[in-house]
This record gives C-alpha cells, sequence and structure tokens, in this order.
C-alpha cells in the first residue's frame, strides 16, 4: 500500500504495521507489505445505498419470518409452516435445543445485525456516530458470524427435496424471501463494517 501523505493512519491487524490510508479504486484490495494480510478493500456501495440495502433486509426479514416457508400436502390435507410453526413444533418435539439455535441463528442474531447496522448507518450517511457507536460495533463483531441464513437456507432445500419425495411440497413465500434475504447479506457482508471507524472519525460519540 503507498503512502499518501495527509490521509489518517491505519495499523495491520496481524503485525503492527502502520500506513496511511487512501481511496482505493475499484476491485482494489490495500495488502500489507510486511505480512500480505488484506488491510482495505474498495467499498462498491456508498453508506447511502449500504443503508438502503439494511432496510430492504429487514422487511424481508419480516416477510420471511410471518409467511409460510412449506406446504405439504398429503392426499386432501394441507399443512403450512412458518418458521416459527417449525421451531414451535421442534420444541414439542423433545428437540428444545434445536429449536433454540433454530430461532437463535435464524431470528435474534440476523434482528440484532440488521438493527445495529441501520441504526449505525443511519447516523454513518451523514458522518456522524450514532449514540453507543463503540458498544454496538463491538456487539456486531460478536453477533455477525451467528446468523446462519445460508445455512439454513441449504438444510431447508435438501429437506424439500427430500420431503418431496414422499408429499406434495410446495416453497411459501418464507423460503423465496429468506433467499432473497441470503443474497442480501451476501452483498452487504462483502463490505467490511470496520470502515464506519474511519468513515465517521473525527465526530464524537
Ligand atoms: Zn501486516
Amino acid at each position: 500500500m503507498h503512502v499518501a501523505p495527509g490521509q489518517p493512519l491505519m495499523v495491520c491487524e496481524y503485525c503492527d504495521a502502520v500506513y496511511r490510508r487512501r481511496t482505493l479504486a475499484r476491485r482494489e484490495v490495500a495488502r500489507c507489505m510486511r505480512c500480505g494480510a488484506i488491510l482495505d478493500r474498495h467499498q462498491w456501495l456508498s453508506l447511502d445505498k449500504q443503508f438502503a440495502l439494511i432496510v430492504a433486509a429487514g422487511i424481508v426479514f419480516i416477510i420471511a419470518n410471518v409467511e409460510p416457508i412449506v406446504q405439504v400436502s398429503l392426499g386432501s390435507s394441507n399443512a403450512t409452516t412458518t418458521l416459527w410453526g417449525a421451531a414451535i413444533a421442534m420444541w414439542n418435539d423433545q428437540s428444545q435445543v434445536v429449536a433454540v439455535l433454530a430461532a437463535l441463528t435464524l431470528f435474534f442474531f440476523p434482528l440484532t445485525q440488521i438493527l445495529i447496522f441501520g441504526w449505525l448507518l443511519a447516523f454513518a450517511r451523514r458522518g456522524e456516530r450514532a449514540p453507543g457507536f463503540r458498544q454496538a460495533m463491538v456487539m456486531l463483531y460478536y453477533v455477525r458470524p451467528w446468523s446462519m441464513i445460508e445455512v439454513f437456507m441449504l438444510g431447508t432445500l435438501v429437506a424439500v427435496v427430500k420431503a418431496s419425495s414422499y408429499f406434495k411440497v410446495v416453497p411459501g413465500a418464507g423460503i423465496w424471501s429468506f433467499g432473497v434475504l441470503t443474497l442480501l447479506i451476501t452483498v452487504f457482508a462483502s463490505h467490511d463494517a470496520r470502515q464506519l471507524w474511519h468513515k465517521t472519525a473525527g465526530n464524537n460519540e
């Protein structure tokens, strides 16, 4: 990474080498010259666009949680279930651990992530640090690896394909919403949350 005078400093997380930050071009990745670790990536979505994306994710998240994920028919009887219906059924079926894990990884962690990002970005797009910025960034760091919507998507697809050899299984709006949510979150996750530190630098919490 080249040194651009007058820019704020940045430190390699792995070897503590110090560099001056500069704006990266499209597809450009800044690597540490000493240890090769990635220091920074080009952020291809502005904060405004990231905010729009997280609001969209919030709306899709609500749809995903209230609409049925699958409809199963056997003969003339039909059954639909939402994510919550499935979690409650697992709870009642002696699978409390799985039910709690599903609720945490598919509901509480993604929700926390969407809310925190929404809160931080709403302020960051005006160049300000949201109240509680520091605590929110720390919480995000711990919550982020625990949202496992992609894993859920795969698991559900496998289950739907297997079940369809016994029953007539129709994917519901909920499952499509989870699919869209997976895409939105993947795009969003390509952005480094740490950028918020320097994008709002110089402004008090
Ligand atoms: Zn380094």
